[in-house]
């Protein structure tokens, strides 16, 4: 996929659509823009502008450069698309799901848990315990879970990701 499309994608997956006008006048422009210039090209304020580019930022899908104006002393900011960057973002993307996955795996082993055969609700012994081994939504009496088999998913999606970004890092900078 293209860098553009990807950055496009990954705009949407992380904010959502309402970011993507922003995005994309500075994808077209290919230029740096100011907050100014793009509020006015969308018609939109720019108070908005700077609220949409500080998101975009912040996942590190654009950057900007400041620089003083001379005869006003104000900063301006020129915001562009991280477009040569996108595989970096991509990176740090599944590094973050690698920490996820990993403090979710802890939760896992660290824990007892039980399940209402009914409506498939989970708890830890504690919940389960509070509530004498009945669940608090139906009633049903609880049993105890088997969480082998989610942790043999959760430690294979670990490795996979692992792999790619191990195969990814050597292909950015080899
Ligand atoms: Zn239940």
């Amino acid at each position: 996929m293209e860098a553009e499309e990807l950055l496009k994608e990954l705009a949407v997956t992380m904010l959502g659509d309402e970011v993507l006008p922003v995005l994309e006048i500075l994808l077209k422009g290919k230029s740096e823009l100011t907050d100014d210039e793009i509020a006015r090209m969308l018609n939109v304020k720019v108070n908005n502008v700077r609220r949409t580019l500080y998101m975009l930022a912040d996942h590190g899908l654009v950057r900007y450069k400041r620089t003083r104006d001379r005869e006003t002393g104000w900063y301006l900011y020129y915001w562009r698309a991280n477009t040569d960057q996108v595989n970096e973002i991509l990176l740090n993307r599944k590094r973050e799901m690698v920490q996820k996955l990993k403090m979710r795996l802890e939760f896992e082993t660290n824990n007892t848990f039980y399940i209402c055969p009914e409506d498939g609700s989970r708890y830890i012994f504690d919940e389960a315990f509070e509530n004498e081994f009945k669940c608090p939504r139906c009633g049903t009496s609880l049993v105890y879970y088997e969480v082998e088999r989610v942790r043999e998913v959760i430690e294979r999606k670990i490795r996979q990701l692992e792999e790619e970004i191990n195969v990814e890092t050597k292909s950015n900078f080899g």
